[in-house]
């Protein structure tokens, strides 16, 4: 029997200092979670009640086609809204009436807050109350902020799934042992870590963010959660509030991430040791051999990460420790040690640990190091390839399948493409 633990780091990087940065920041805003949120709750609606900047980001980072009916949008604010000369109130009503009258589909609706909407106060949370009187029982309506202001992108689903927390039906004390497994992932993804855990004997399992809004799942004492996305701090405290309790596991990023968190989660659930390794040992050496495919090429590379989607600690570990890369710099907008402790001792002690940004500053740090890739969010990345460094687009690895064993080749290949394209356009150089 293989033994799933980890050889842990020589010195890992829990008691590594942190450089703690506050200053200008180059980050998407929370609603740009809209675009796989929607896509992922079939009978959800998310409307931004925001300006026609928030509007046309949605637009264009979605890109929806014009014979689709997309299930967001949003309600303008004009200036007369916000120089406080119309009641917002009022026309959001009237906006929110039309919409559920024309899309009878829709069972649940996300108010979800702007800049604009902030910095007029408006209060989507009363809204989203009186909305939700009007409407129920067909549809519940929440809210929740998607703003630029304080945030970074990823935090718009926390925000989301935080939102819906608090209404989940209530767990019958009585009922056995389930997981919840939570965070938004694709179909394909989640299918796939569904189908690995009731091999594992592990269940009943619920998913949040459900498919649809009547397999909502119901929490309690006695609910134990597993996050698959580092950023979600927010829908975890919600859940312990809940009296629900968090397995603790390095995130499923890669063979050992993936292998190490079903580990923790069989471990919750009393699966034996020889049932984890007949189920696991096919795609653990399925997954080995597509990430050794493209560690051919990131091997002995080094790293810098600038802090934008939050995977930046789980993903410094799976790129140091499964494909051989060196981080110099593994900077995240906020490091939360109750979520990452479990993948920063493992991360091999050597690089800065950043948290926040001085965008500036780490420029610089970055000009100096001149890493061979580094990942950074789409405003800095084609400055820094026009100066000479080899980028990868952090927002790609929220769009992209990159969880579990299954896609854990794609993972690493997703990063070894840009050193490739680098050496094909630098003829001769290393591919
Ligand atoms: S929420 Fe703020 S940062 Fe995001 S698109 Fe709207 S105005 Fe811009």
């Amino acid at each position: 029997m293989t033994d799933p633990r980890p050889l842990p780091a020589v010195r890992g990087c829990s008691t590594a200092p942190v450089l703690k940065e506050r200053g200008q920041r180059e980050v998407f805003c929370g609603l740009t979670g809209i675009i796989w949120l929607h896509r992922k709750m079939q009978d959800a609606f998310f409307l931004v009640v925001g300006s026609r900047t928030c509007a046309h980001l949605l637009q264009s980072a979605a890109g929806v086609m014009i014979f689709a009916e997309p299930r967001f949008g949003t309600a303008i604010l004009e200036e007369k809204d916000l120089a406080g000369l119309a009641d917002a109130h009022e026309e959001l009503d009237r906006e929110v009436a039309r919409l559920l009258a024309r899309r009878p589909d829709i069972r649940q609706l996300f108010l979800v807050g702007s800049c604009p909407s902030e910095v007029i106060k408006l209060d989507l949370a009363r809204a989203a109350e009186r909305l939700t009187r009007l409407h129920a029982p067909h549809v519940r309506v929440l809210n929740y902020s998607g703003s630029g202001i304080e945030t970074t992108f990823t935090e718009g689903e926390d925000a989301c799934l935080a939102a819906m927390v608090p209404v989940l039906p209530e767990r019958e004390a009585a009922a056995p042992r389930d997981l919840l497994l939570v965070g938004a992932l694709p179909d394909v993804v989640e299918d796939q870590a569904l189908g690995l855990l009731e091999a594992l004997g592990v269940g009943p399992v619920r998913v949040l963010p459900a498919r649809r809004a009547d397999a909502a799942p119901a929490v309690g004492p006695g609910t134990l959660y597993a996050l698959t996305q580092p950023f979600l701090g927010e829908t975890a405290a919600a859940l312990d509030r809940r009296g629900a309790r968090r397995i603790a596991a390095p995130f499923p990023f890669g063979e050992e991430g993936t292998t190490l968190w079903l580990a923790a989660v069989a471990e919750a659930f009393g699966v034996d040791r020889a049932t984890f390794d007949r189920v696991t040992e096919a795609p653990r050496a399925r997954a080995r051999k597509a990430v050794a495919a493209a560690a051919t090429t990131l091997a002995g590379r080094t790293l810098f990460l600038f802090p934008d989607s939050q995977l930046e600690i789980p993903l410094a570990r799976f790129l140091a420790r499964e494909c051989g890369m060196r981080p110099i710099e593994v900077a995240a907008p906020y490091i939360h040690r109750g979520l990452v402790g479990p993948d920063l001792d493992l991360l091999p002690e050597g690089p800065v640990i950043a948290e926040g940004q001085d965008v500036d500053r780490q420029l610089d740090r970055a000009r100096a190091a001149r890493p061979d890739l580094t990942v950074c969010g789409l405003g800095l990345a084609n400055p820094l390839e026009a100066e000479g460094l080899t980028t990868k687009w952090a927002i790609e690895l929220v769009f992209t399948p990159v969880h579990f064993y299954e896609q854990a080749g794609d993972l690493a290949a997703l990063f070894a493409r840009p050193l490739r394209r680098r050496a094909r356009l630098c003829f001769g150089a290393r591919p």
